[in-house]
């Protein structure tokens, strides 16, 4: 099922992810709705609070990128990240190299809003499958920028909120009157 995709402005965006203990149905349902949404809005990552919950799960496919590569090692082993595509991730634990580029980024809750965001180029993450089995993720490129953004917001954290003030500025009156379509919805 597709869901509705929660915009800026609503207050489920900037809660903290609730720990999944065990994967029930209802998790279940929820990633598969999650991935059904996230292909039909031509996404490449979306997180739980995306759709009104506040739970440690996200869902991921670059496989349809073209241009900006990805390199993942999944449990020790090197493979094609599409291969590997679409990740469904449980309560992930991130950690990023030092090393930083800076390039151009979306999100679902932001339509038509884009902006440059630097981020460690290359992550590891630690995270639990549906199934319950752990899942140790090297990436790099992409992948890991989409790694970043999507643990961003299960932690209740924007891309609006590592932008330059500069950035932002110029993104402000946009920003404002999404919030305010947002808050007409919700009320
Ligand atoms: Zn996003």
């Amino acid at each position: 099922m597709i869901l509705p995709i929660i915009k800026y402005g609503h207050p489920v965006l900037r809660a903290k992810g609730k720990w999944i203990k065990e994967a029930d149905d209802r998790i279940r349902t929820l990633a598969a709705d999650m991935l059904e949404t996230m292909h039909a809005a031509n996404g490449i990552g979306l997180a739980a609070q995306q759709v009104g919950a506040a739970l440690q799960l996200t869902v991921l496919d670059i496989s349809q990128v073209e241009g900006r590569p990805s390199s993942l090692i999944l449990n020790g082993v090197d493979v094609d990240p599409a291969s590997a595509m679409p990740l469904v991730l449980l309560n992930p634990r991130l950690e990023m190299e030092e090393e930083i580029e800076t390039e151009s980024e979306g999100c679902l809750s932001f339509p038509e809003i884009n902006g440059d965001i630097d981020r460690a180029i290359a992550v590891t993450v630690e995270a639990e499958t549906l199934e319950g089995e752990a899942v140790f993720i090297e990436a790099e490129g992409l992948l890991a920028r989409a790694l970043q953004h999507e643990i961003d917001h299960l932690n209740g954290i924007l891309f609006i909120d590592r932008m330059s003030s500069a950035e932002k500025a110029s993104l402000s009156s946009r920003l404002k009157r999404l919030q305010k379509e947002t808050m007409r919805g919700v009320k």
